[in-house]
């Protein structure tokens, strides 16, 4: 199907979703007045224990009270709808099937599952989110009882008392988690919190908190009111609260905090679409979305550019370029700032700032569609719609793929996908990008890797493993189990060609029957496709599967996180579907097989090992616990970093940036190596070959060459030396 043909369904179901929108918020708007009708109706008995509803209320405010909750009802939908007109500009984006991981997904963002990752927020978030559940679900069971015959009310004697002290508590909650809120955005406020403080969050946290005081407040003076029953102690907040009333003088006093409840919640409806409070709806709904269909790992899929005839435009410049759900994402953002928070560009001085990417993008989707901006911003953007008008491309260049903003987003919001389309954007459409990466470009499209070296050296390395490392194709090795796919940096790389040694001879040893593609290997086409190069990318992996699928490949093996990920989850999309394992994976099933021994005790004691999660391993890919396993096998005792696992610190070299020159604010390797160092670890193992070289320059810029850097093949490989002997011996 034509992109302009998907582009027009998917206009078409945002605008059937604006119509329901429409249609629901008609149809609540003729309810409440409905409802307002029937409650005039003769049977409200007085019971003993109980309340009388809308008592000291004069007819004329119930009927403005219901004529008003009817319009602002309408009036929320209304807005709702025009947001939902401005999602529909965005290009399609299949968010549909995968159902039980969609329920799952809804039901941790309505439990706060994901919010009570960071305890503070989480709990402040819960007291306010469950504290007015409780006090809406409350009132509505107010407006049943009401409307009930009389032989059908419920709300009376024991289940009243209940009833009041469960809402009582409730509102406790509610004033004690917005108290934190307060606390944590003024007084004490975090750093992420503090930069984004607009007016609209005193707005937001004023209209709460006038909802729930005047609700407590019309409760005190309504005990007054009716003389301070002893019943109504259950009402364990309202009823100490009544003494400070006159019951002669209260009546005003009863009326004026009615009033301003209601005004109180009918300027909630109006905040509810139009400033952040919307994430109240739109975050459960975009977690609900989140499942796609393509690998966690694998960026936004283009067509084939060498066939494709009717692309007008590739990657995003404006806000129509985005997908729907890229749109809505900003509708859903929280604006909590843990994204910015964990951050390697930002942390270390560059301009790059992922919360303002999600807000810039929404922003410039806003004002194309004319609503208000995902949140009250001192820039108004005045094009239509254009990205690069708020966003320049130092920001858009400095991210490294870490993938760490979208793991740690509360609401799953798709941050790095965004940051990607507007790269290639850049660098296909504008040839705009760094002039470093130019080189490695030219040198990928016309040597097949980025050191711009020789292919014919490609496989110069296995000179130094002392056997004969099988060539997939010549010399009668027709077949292999295995395809070990090396990579530019173990082929070309001093560093890294010693973890291709290591590595022939763990192999070797276990007797894996593998073979490498030798100089007929191309770059798997990473640092291209993250770069924004994606005719590069596709020059590349489409020349790489033509070789696979000739020489009947259907299991790879490889050391590169990066070849990894991309042979794994991006090859599929052109035709190349294969079974990849990474060497940590494979190595830590050999040893749990028996086929590399473990040499345990062999020299003495344990070396005290830390590991560095490779971000398109760990993140990217969830390979999480095979290395760390390979670490202990090879007589290691593994100590965490501080950020370690999900939350680990990216080395600096991904997403194209290991051929960028980092020019700005603190080298991203050099914060790594420090908090490697920090553990006071005998020696740091990584698993990744740019990890490698990241982390060894890093180590060596802070002058801690005595804490060496090696591969977890490497180090596995010196255990089997201990024990074993030479390659072959065992
Ligand atoms: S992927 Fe990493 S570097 Fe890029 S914006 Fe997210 S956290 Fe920052
Ligand atoms: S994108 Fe996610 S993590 Fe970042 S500010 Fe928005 S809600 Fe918070």
């Amino acid at each position: 199907m034509a992109l302009t043909e998907e582009r027009r369904d998917n206009q078409r179901a945002t605008s059937k979703a604006a119509r329901l929108l429409e249609a629901t918020g008609a149809a609540a708007a003729v309810g409440t007045l409905a409802l307002g009708v029937v409650g005039t109706l003769p049977g409200h008995p007085h019971f003993e224990v109980g309340r009388t509803i809308f008592g000291n209320i004069a007819d004329w405010l119930v009927a403005v009270f219901y004529v008003g909750l009817a319009a602002f009802l309408w009036l929320t939908f209304h807005l709702f709808a025009r947001r939902a007109a401005s999602w529909g500009q965005g290009r399609p984006d299949r968010r549909t099937g995968r159902r039980r991981e969609r329920v799952t997904l809804l039901r941790e963002a309505l439990s706060m599952k994901t919010v009570m990752r960071d305890r503070r927020a989480g709990l402040m978030h819960s007291l306010i989110y469950y504290g007015f559940l409780v006090l809406f679900l409350g009132t509505v069971t107010l407006e049943i009882d009401h409307l009930l015959p009389a032989s059908l009310k419920f709300l009376h004697g024991g289940f009243y008392q209940g009833y009041s002290a469960v809402l009582d508590a409730a509102s406790l909650a509610f004033l004690a988690g917005l108290a934190l809120a307060v606390v944590g955005r003024y007084l004490a406020p975090m750093r992420r919190l503090r930069s984004k403080t607009r007016p609209e969050d005193a707005l937001i946290l004023g209209v709460l908190a006038v909802i729930g005081i005047t609700g407590l407040l019309t409760e005190a003076a309504r005990i007054a009111l009716a003389g301070r029953p002893d019943f109504e102690v259950w009402s364990f907040v309202g009823h100490p609260l009544s003494a400070l009333f006159e019951q002669q003088s209260v009546g005003g006093w009863h009326r004026f905090f009615w009033v301003s409840h209601a005004a109180a919640f009918a300027l909630f409806l109006v905040a509810l679409p139009t400033t952040k409070l919307r994430h109240m709806v739109t975050s459960p709904a975009d977690m609900f979305l989140s499942p796609r269909e393509r690998a966690r790992g694998a960026m936004r899929e283009l067509p084939n550019l060498m066939e494709a005839e009717d692309i007008e435009t590739i990657g995003a410049s404006v806000a129509a370029d985005l997908t729907w759900k890229q749109i809505f994402d900003a509708d859903a953002c929280t604006v909590c700032g843990r994204c910015t928070s964990v951050c390697p560009a930002n942390l270390t001085g560059k301009p790059l700032d992922p919360r303002e990417m999600v807000l810039k993008t929404g922003a410039a989707a806003a004002s194309a569609a004319g609503v208000s901006p995902p949140v009250s911003s001192p820039t108004t953007l005045e094009g239509a719609g254009s990205l690069f008008e708020a966003i320049g491309p130092d920001e858009v260049f400095a991210c490294t793929t870490c993938r760490a903003c979208d793991e740690i987003c509360p609401v799953n919001i798709e941050i790095v996908d965004r940051i990607l389309d507007m790269r290639r954007h850049l660098t296909l459409m504008e040839s705009e990008f760094p002039a470093e990466l130019g080189k490695a470009f030219v040198a990928m499209e016309n040597q097949s890797n980025p050191w711009g070296l020789s292919p014919q050296a490609r496989a110069d390395w296995v000179s130094e493993v002392g056997f004969e490392v099988p060539v997939l194709g010549e010399n009668g090795k027709t077949t292999a189990e295995y395809l070990w796919f090396v990579g530019c940096a173990g082929a070309y790389d001093d560093r890294n060609t010693a973890v291709s040694v290591a590595l022939a001879r763990l192999l070797h040893e276990a007797g894996v029957d593998f073979a490498i593609l030798g100089t007929r290997e191309m770059c798997s086409g990473d640092p291209a496709r993250r770069a924004g190069a994606e005719l590069v990318f596709q020059q590349l992996a489409l020349g790489n599967i033509e070789t696979f699928n000739e020489l009947g490949v259907t299991k790879i093996i490889t050391q590169c996180a990066h070849c990894f990920n991309t042979i794994g989850a991006e090859y599929k999309g052109f035709g190349g579907d294969y079974e990849v394992v990474h060497h940590s994976q494979l190595l830590a099933e050999l040893l749990r097989q028996g086929r590399l021994r473990r040499p345990v005790g062999a020299d003495g004691a344990p070396k005290k090992i830390t590991y560095h999660d490779a971000c398109y391993l760990g993140r990217h890919n969830d390979v999480y616990l095979a290395p760390r396993e390979v670490v202990g096998a090879s007589g290691g005792r593994v100590v965490e970093m501080g950020r370690h696992g999900t939350r680990a610190l990216c080395c600096g070299a991904g997403g194209g940036r290991f051929w960028m020159e980092e020019k700005t604010g603190k080298k991203v390797n050099v914060e790594r190596a420090e908090e490697a160092l920090a553990v006071e670890a005998d020696e740091i193992a990584v698993a990744c070959p740019f990890c490698f070289v990241m982390l060894d320059d890093g180590v060596k810029e802070l002058g801690r060459e005595d804490t060496p850097v090696r591969d977890i093949a490497m180090i596995l490989a010196d255990g089997l030396d201990v024990l074993d002997g030479p390659p072959g011996a065992g």
